[in-house]
């Protein structure tokens, strides 16, 4: 699967003369994304996709939902049909893993041995599941969501009559829980933080997430400190709490976060801070290694600052940025932030970033329960969430990305169309 023509690569863009060689390392969404791309841009040249799953690309949002649930299959995550990724003319290397990248031989080295040389290098490492390092780890099985491996471990102990604690109510812990409730498991939710997601949305959100989960019959434990994991007498585990309490059940769950995988960047001396610095060109410190998706810690004018973005649209897009910058495209990659999360039928959607010193206007169709909250600086709007809102979300989307001033009393108004604001 190689289509190695670098004379027709040069001819593609402007500084491609030196570029040959494109390694892209990690093939998830951002990954796939790169190197459909840098092929979409004319790249003809040598394009070395290198993972360590052992599937093709795919996205990983289905994976919490559909594909646990057992209403998708894992193929139907793919981002390409199989006849389309082979049209790429990739070298794919699954269940590959680098071990080293040599900048000054401008080469990476994988475990078997080999030594892949690269013109420009895309780190999409993306990132891996927090483990926990409490007594007793090793006593009970301790799942975590993050691959399609784990998903296919964890679906069969997720049917009914099952008990299962989730340990961490941010994105991943209570998509699991609502995914668990609904194949019919008794679920306990575990947060340390006072409220639910707390790193993400508002405190009003937390609320409206806590009653969601309560209502479907989920226990939610908050403030609520893990101290350890024990093997009960019955061979059932327990989730030992800082109050002297245990939880005991079939399955835990640990939902606790992220950790970005930017090993290998540090190790070759680029700059990292909480992932991998780039700047809105996705450049890492090295001017010929770019990275892209859940790895990359980048500058965002919304925020205000760097962000690292674990998102589906950062992934793509991201992923799209990077590719298009290693050709030689000017690109200025900062996007308003858009993250969606979907649990029981609630489609939770988020625009931007909230923020405690903005004010709130609400948009609120008591019939359905469905809203849209605004977050406004004066009267321009910054962010926008959605609960069941979709379409309003895409008019509010670009109410933030146009500054456009608004009137608090026709936003509110639901009889006033999201169009007409
Ligand atoms: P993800 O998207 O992977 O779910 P988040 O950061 O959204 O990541 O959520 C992780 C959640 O786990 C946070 O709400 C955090 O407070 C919680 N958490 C972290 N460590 C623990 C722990 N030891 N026990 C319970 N909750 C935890």
């Amino acid at each position: 699967m190689t289509a190695e023509r670098p004379e027709v690569a040069a001819a593609a863009c402007a500084d491609a003369s030196v570029i040959q060689n494109i390694v892209i390392i990690g093939a998830g969404q951002a990954g796939g994304w790169a190197a459909q791309t840098l092929r979409a841009e004319g790249f003809t040249g040598r394009l070395v996709l290198i993972g360590d799953e052992a599937h093709p690309p795919h996205e990983r949002p289905p994976l919490s939902k559909a594909v646990l649930s057992g209403a998708a299959l894992p193929e139907t995550t793919r981002l390409m049909k199989a006849e389309a990724f082979e049209a790429l003319g990739l070298n794919w290397r699954p269940s590959a893993r680098v071990l080293r990248i040599d900048r000054a031989a401008k080469q990476v080295l994988l475990a078997d041995g080999e030594a892949v040389p690269y013109d420009k290098l895309i780190l999409c490492t993306g990132g891996r599941a927090r483990q926990l390092t409490l007594p007793g780890v090793d006593q009970v099985p301790l799942h975590t969501l993050r691959t399609i491996e784990d998903a296919q471990a964890l679906a069969p102990a997720l049917g009914a009559g099952r008990s299962v604690v989730v340990v961490g109510g941010g994105w991943i812990g209570l998509e699991v829980a609502a995914t668990a409730r609904q194949q019919g498991a008794e679920v306990v939710v575990v947060e340390t933080q006072s409220r639910l997601c707390e790193r993400t949305v508002p405190a009003e959100i937390s609320e409206h997430l806590l009653a969601l989960h309560r209502a479907q019959g989920t226990r939610v434990l908050l403030g609520a400190g893990v101290s350890g994991f024990a093997r009960a007498a019955d061979g059932r585990s327990e989730v030992l709490l800082a109050d002297g309490s245990a939880l005991r059940c079939d399955t835990i769950v640990l939902g606790i976060g992220l950790v970005p995988n930017d090993e290998l960047a540090r190790e070759a001396g680029l700059e990292c801070d909480g992932g991998v610095l780039v700047d809105a060109r996705c450049h890492t410190s090295d001017p010929d290694i770019l990275a892209a998706g859940d790895v990359a810690v980048a500058p965002n004018t919304w925020a205000g600052r760097r962000l690292r973005l674990e998102s589906w649209q950062n992934a793509q897009e991201q992923g799209i940025a990077a590719a298009r910058s290693a050709l030689g495209h000017t690109v200025d990659y900062q996007p308003l932030p858009w993250f969606w999360s979907d649990q029981y039928g609630m489609n939770l959607q988020i625009y931007g970033m909230p923020a405690a010193a903005h004010r709130v206007v609400r948009r609120c169709d008591e019939a359905s329960g469905n809203f849209v909250l605004f977050y406004l600086a004066g009267d321009v709007v910054q962010a926008a969430i959605g609960h069941n809102a979709a379409r309003d979300l895409r008019f509010a989307r670009r109410l933030i990305e146009q500054r456009k001033p608004v009137d608090d009393e026709r936003l509110a108004d639901l009889a006033t169309p999201m169009s007409k604001q």
